[in-house]
């Protein structure tokens, strides 16, 4: 059994993102059929362009081995490629994210809290929503608090505690109506599916979580 790290340097942490966007692809039809549910469709295929554009960018730029520029260059390709509200959303989370994250030179459950709370307070800035709204700031901002709440402990088990929390801010917003973007039309209509952003961000943490665990050095 391989023992997962404790931190990664820039390259290790571009290799899982790129596992990350990898895993993502399994997720798309479920995240179109949940923005059938409640928008217009094309939150799969938004998160689709934006993954592999993210990928692609990873794989190309050489990187200087900042940890801050390697999520600020992957908000950046999800920000051009995906376009609509979650474009902008998605845009926001990796670059505000990785504003806080300049400077440094490796990636750990330390780093992932600060990662998480850059990125939610630039997306609560950007969108104007706050928990409840039924957006994916009911799972960023519970991820961001198990970030902050998992301390010390190892990249993996921050990750996980984060990607749960997230799953269960998924939840919550099944019994909420619609208040903000696209789906706030439907209001009460939208009770009964979860926010597709929401659920978008939680597989998201989910397999970063999974990709760390299964990291390993390639020397
Ligand atoms: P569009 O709404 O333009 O069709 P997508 O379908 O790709 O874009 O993304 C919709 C998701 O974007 C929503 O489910 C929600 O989670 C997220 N979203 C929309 N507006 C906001 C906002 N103001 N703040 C946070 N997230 C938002
Ligand atoms: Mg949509």
């Amino acid at each position: 059994m391989t023992r997962s790290p404790g931190s990664l340097d820039a390259a290790a942490l571009a290799a899982v993102l790129v596992g990350v966007c990898d895993a993502m692809a399994e997720s798309i039809s479920d995240l179109t059929h949940a923005d059938q549910a409640v928008g217009d469709g094309d939150h799969g295929l938004a998160i689709q362009r934006g993954t592999r554009a993210a990928r692609q960018a990873l794989l190309d730029t050489p990187g200087d081995g900042d940890v801050g520029s390697l999520f600020e260059a992957f908000g950046l390709a999800m920000l051009t490629s995906m376009g609509g509200a979650s474009g902008a959303i998605y845009g926001t989370l990796f670059r505000r994210g990785g504003a806080r994250l300049r400077g440094e030179t490796s990636f750990d459950a330390q780093g992932l809290a600060t990662f998480l709370d850059g990125a939610l307070a630039g997306v609560r800035e950007r969108g104007g929503a706050s928990v409840g709204d039924k957006t994916l700031v009911d799972a960023l901002q519970p991820a961001s608090e198990a970030a902050v709440s998992a301390g010390s402990s190892s990249l993996a088990e921050a990750l996980d505690a984060a990607a749960g929390a997230a799953r269960a801010g998924v939840e919550r917003t099944r019994d909420l109506p619609a208040t903000l973007g696209r789906a706030r039309t439907l209001g009460d209509r939208a009770i009964g599916h979860v926010d597709p952003g929401a659920l978008s961000l939680a597989l998201l943490l989910t397999a970063w979580a999974d990709a760390v665990r299964r990291w390993e050095p390639t020397t």
